[in-house]
């Protein structure tokens, strides 16, 4: 596959098959022996921080940080969330954003390994609380392309052993949501998801995706999930923009 040129930078993820385990944030050696895949440089931003225990915000901009979780941030408290709980593994942004953006150009080989390796570490450690049954990923607008969040959801229920269920669908056309508005953003979201056969009653499911944004997506799968007759629904995506929840009422 062609590679686009403006992420030939971030080749240096493929090379990592060839040496030692590469960090799978920034793509330098992370050390025959270390510890952990991550490599010192990158381990700030993946590093246990304060979150709502319900949306999974990051709360280092609130004036709550000496607390390591509140029940329910400011921001979420009243709004109608159809998840259950959701939890990103660090912020969009540096050399993560970087690693998820050539995740989504090339989303195999050894980064593929290495993020499902850092998730399902992520879940076993306990960080999204909860007795996970089945994995769905955030669907692809367009048919007929796997895109990332479908890799990344295939092999990680695999490895966790859980059951991989790709079974939403949009159901009419939706905008590209780059370049709305947020309120836009959450009306072009609103009720265009479907379930495309139910096989989701009374299990727990975790619902799998890159990049959190604005959280309307992930809330409307959750919300089709949830009339399809899920028990819990909980959001796992690998990193969180800064517009998570900015959004007003
Ligand atoms: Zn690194
Ligand atoms: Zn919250």
């Amino acid at each position: 596959m062609r590679i686009p040129p403006r992420f030939k930078r971030f080749a240096v993820h493929g090379i990592s098959l060839l040496g030692p385990p590469a960090c799978p944030a920034c793509g330098r050696p992370a050390g025959k022996h270390a510890l952990s895949i991550i490599c010192p440089d990158c381990k700030p931003a993946f590093t246990n921080r304060p979150v709502c225990s319900r949306c999974g915000c990051f709360l280092e901009q609130s004036p709550m940080l000496e607390m390591q979780e509140v029940k329910e941030c400011r921001t979420c408290r009243h709004k109608q969330l159809h998840f259950d709980l959701a939890r990103s593994l660090a912020p969009y942004q540096d050399t993560w954003k970087k690693a998820i953006l050539a995740f989504k150009v090339r989303p195999g080989g050894e980064l593929l390994k290495q993020i499902v390796n850092m998730c399902r570490r992520f879940i076993s450690t306990g960080r999204i609380p909860g007795n996970w049954q089945a994995m769905v990923p955030v669907p692809a607008r367009r048919t007929g392309m796997r895109h990332a969040a479908d890799q990344l959801g295939g092999k990680l229920a695999e490895r966790l052993q859980l059951p991989y269920e790709p079974i939403l669908r949009f159901n009419r056309r939706t905008r590209a949501q780059r370049g709305l508005n947020r309120q836009a953003r959450l009306q072009n979201r609103s009720h265009t998801m479907a379930v495309a056969y139910p096989k989701v009653s009374g299990r727990n499911v975790l619902v799998i995706d890159d990049v959190i944004t604005t959280g309307a997506t992930v809330n409307e799968c959750a919300r089709v999930l949830k009339n399809a007759g899920a028990a819990q629904v909980g959001i796992l995506t690998l990193a969180q923009s800064e517009d998570y929840f900015k959004f007003r009422r």
